[in-house]
């Protein structure tokens, strides 16, 4: 069963104590993945594609800061409201911040489904109480994947990024375009530019990436959990090898236990 479409994602994107539309079933092997790389390697496109052919569901932090701003100020606490500030200008939002958001979500991390992790964690600290509520709860990681991509590559991407502002599929004003200008093809929702997808963003986000991000790949590569995958191509193409990867992977881990 294709849990994807049908989950609205309500307990990730609006906090508990929403459930989600669909709550997957006991899942025999569920795959539970950190997607790693800079942004504007194609991880929210990859997490949705993953999450079609996977079934875990597509857990990105950007995206709860995004439902946040849609709120109505009032319903903001302060610690959102300042973690908005420093999304606007492409920074990171502090770890304590994060890692509240992650830890109210804690049923999502223990869903039978598994899941899709998509710009959490992002900084080492991050990382670590990661690993600790994960093993609290004694769900295990099935891999981490790295997504590489050249930094001109990058620059492009997220300039020319539209986001749906109702079910937050990517489109690209090029490479991919919607059917319909500024209509998403998949809700008809409209599409916009993220604020910090402007040009003065893009800069800070990518320099927070090499200070804070990139160290999680040494992090990982030492946990014996880092699957490397070069994201250029179409999406589809970068799925298929990513699909190819997570399954060798796999059957690389049960032929060794
Ligand atoms: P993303 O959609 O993953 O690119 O995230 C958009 C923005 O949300 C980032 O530039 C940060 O400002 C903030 N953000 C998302 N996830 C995190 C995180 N794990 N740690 C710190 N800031 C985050």
């Amino acid at each position: 069963m294709d849990h994807s479409h049908s989950n609205d994602r309500a307990s990730w994107l609006q906090g508990p104590p929403r459930t989600c539309s669909t709550v997957p079933s006991s899942v025999a092997n569920p795959w539970r993945l950190i997607l790693l790389g800079a942004p504007g390697v194609g991880k929210g496109t990859q997490a949705s594609l993953l999450n079609k052919e996977l079934h875990a569901c597509h857990l990105s932090t950007g995206d709860v800061f995004r439902a946040a701003k849609s709120r109505n100020e009032c319903d903001l606490t302060p610690a959102m409201k300042s973690a908005l500030d420093f999304m606007r200008r492409g920074e990171l939002v502090p770890d304590s911040t994060v890692l509240d958001m992650v830890r109210e979500r804690g049923v999502c991390l223990r869903c039978a489904g598994g899941f899709i992790l998509d710009g959490f964690p992002r900084t080492l600290d991050q990382a670590e109480a990661l690993t600790e509520l994960l093993s609290a709860e004694h769900v295990p990681l099935t891999a981490v994947i790295n997504y590489e991509l050249p930094v001109s590559d990058i620059v492009a991407r997220l300039s020319g990024r539209l986001t749906c502002e109702k079910c937050k599929a990517v489109f690209h004003a090029t490479e991919r375009p919607p059917k319909s200008t500024g209509v998403c093809d998949i809700c008809q929702g409209r599409l916009f530019q993220r604020e910090d997808d402007r040009p003065e963003s893009i800069r800070v986000r990518l320099e927070a990436y090499d200070r804070s991000t990139f160290p999680l790949i040494q992090f990982y590569k030492k946990a014996g959990l880092l699957l490397t995958v070069a994201a250029t191509g179409s999406p589809q193409d970068i799925c298929a090898k990513t699909l190819t990867a997570l399954h060798a992977w796999r059957s690389r881990y049960i032929a060794s236990a």
